[in-house]
């Protein structure tokens, strides 16, 4: 299998090298996480990303030992290019480049979350503030939303609180669905993976 020929630069939000992740699907293990990539969107967009980018290159190498020069640069150019900007996604036509925020994609997920039936939202939850005799409570802004963004793919994990009585494994296919197509509707980008936490029920 060939091997990627030239350093990417830069890590990922998350503080993981993109080289190591390169490398990673280069090997053809993109879907072997380990402990932090199974939590992590940022690390997920990107393996999904770079594996994309990199397919024409494998399926080269399957019929031959070594992929043409050409191929590889272009693979390796195109993901030092996604590297190179990981606060944004991008969708590319005929026309240009259209460059998404991760912040828009958590700001949309958060929404379309908040809007799935048993899931608690804005100013109806009190968390704990602080500690000690500072403590305080404050109205939780509703699901607790990261996205990672790597091209035109994202990753989206959300941490909730769940209506008591919840079937919570169907609560958690409905909000990946609603959330999946939304995103995908609204900005173009792949949602390859919707990360669902439930971390309360709340009666
Ligand atoms: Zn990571």
């Amino acid at each position: 299998m060939t091997s990627p020929a030239a350093p990417t630069e830069g890590r990922l939000a998350c503080g993981r090298e993109a080289d190591a992740l390169v490398a990673q699907v280069a090997e053809g293990h993109a879907e072997r996480l380990d402990d932090h990539q199974r939590d992590c969107p940022y690390c997920q967009a990107a393996l999904a990303e770079f594996d994309r980018l990199w397919a024409p290159v494998r399926a080269v190498s399957a019929h031959r030992p070594q992929a043409p020069d050409g191929l590889l640069d272009e693979a390796l150019r195109s993901i030092r290019g996604v590297a190179s900007d990981p606060e944004f996604g991008s969708i590319t036509d005929a026309r240009g480049r259209t460059r998404i925020s991760a912040r828009v994609v958590e700001a949309l997920a958060r929404h379309l979350a908040s809007r799935v039936p048993g899931v608690r939202v804005a100013l109806t939850r009190l968390v704990a503030a602080g500690a000690g005799p500072e403590t305080s409570l404050i109205a939780d802004p509703g699901p607790d939303v990261v996205a990672g963004v790597a091209g035109g793919s994202t990753v989206v994990a959300i941490t909730l609180a769940a209506d008591y009585g919840e079937d919570l494994v169907d609560l958690g296919t409905r909000i990946r669905a609603a959330v999946a197509d939304g995103v995908r509707a609204s900005t173009g980008l792949e949602p390859v993976a919707v990360l669902v936490h439930v971390d309360d029920v709340l009666l």
